[in-house]
C-alpha cells in the first residue's frame, strides 16, 4: 500500500474501529477449502462483530505488513453443530438456481427470512437440508496475510461497519 509510509505506527495497528483489508486461505482438517486471493481482499472495521471472534482476537495489535497463522476452535468460529438443524424443505422455497447436488450449500426461504443450508437430499417435491453452517464444529486453520490497516471515516463509524470492495458497498 503505497500510502502506509505517511501514516503513523499506530494507525497501522489493529485495534477497535480500525478498518483492515486482509488475503486468508483457509484449511480444514488439513485440506485447503478456500483462497481470498483470486478475489478482493476481505474489508471489516475491527471490534463490532463483523468478523470470526478467533480471528479479531489474533489479528488485535498487529500491523499492515504482516502474516500469521491462527487456528480457530469452532466456539470462536461458526458455532458448534447443532442437532435437529435437519429439515425436510419444498423445492419451492428455495432461491438457488440451477442444478441441485448434494453437498453444494443452498439459499431457502424461510419465515425468518433467506437462510443458507447444506443440500443433503434431493427429491422429487423436497430436499432435505442441514442448517448448520457447513464450518460448524469444525477447527479451522487460517494463513492471514494483513494488507492495510485505516482509520475508521465517520460513516463507517456511525455505520458500525467498513465501506468499500470487500466491505459494505451501498
Ligand atoms: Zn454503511
Amino acid at each position: 500500500m503505497a500510502d502506509t509510509d505517511t501514516k503513523t505506527s499506530d494507525e497501522m495497528t489493529i485495534g477497535k474501529n480500525r478498518v483492515v483489508s486482509f488475503h486468508y486461505r483457509l484449511s480444514e482438517g488439513g485440506e485447503q477449502i478456500e483462497d481470498s486471493t483470486s478475489e478482493s481482499p476481505v474489508l471489516y472495521m475491527q471490534g463490532h462483530n463483523s468478523m470470526l471472534t478467533g480471528l479479531e482476537e489474533a489479528l488485535e495489535g498487529r500491523k499492515a505488513g504482516e502474516s500469521l497463522t491462527v487456528t480457530v476452535p469452532p466456539e470462536k468460529g461458526y458455532g458448534e453443530r447443532r442437532e435437529g438443524a435437519q429439515q425436510r424443505v419444498p423445492k419451492k422455497h428455495i432461491v438457488t438456481k440451477g442444478k441441485l447436488k448434494p453437498g453444494m450449500v443452498i439459499q431457502i426461504n424461510t419465515k425468518e427470512g433467506a437462510q443458507e443450508a447444506v443440500l443433503l437430499k434431493v427429491g422429487l417435491k423436497n430436499v432435505d437440508v442441514d442448517s448448520n453452517h457447513p464450518l460448524a464444529g469444525k477447527v479451522l486453520e487460517f494463513s492471514v496475510d494483513i494488507l492495510d490497516v485505516r482509520a475508521a471515516t465517520d460513516d463507517e463509524l456511525s455505520h458500525g461497519h467498513a465501506h468499500g470492495p470487500g466491505g459494505h458497498e451501498h
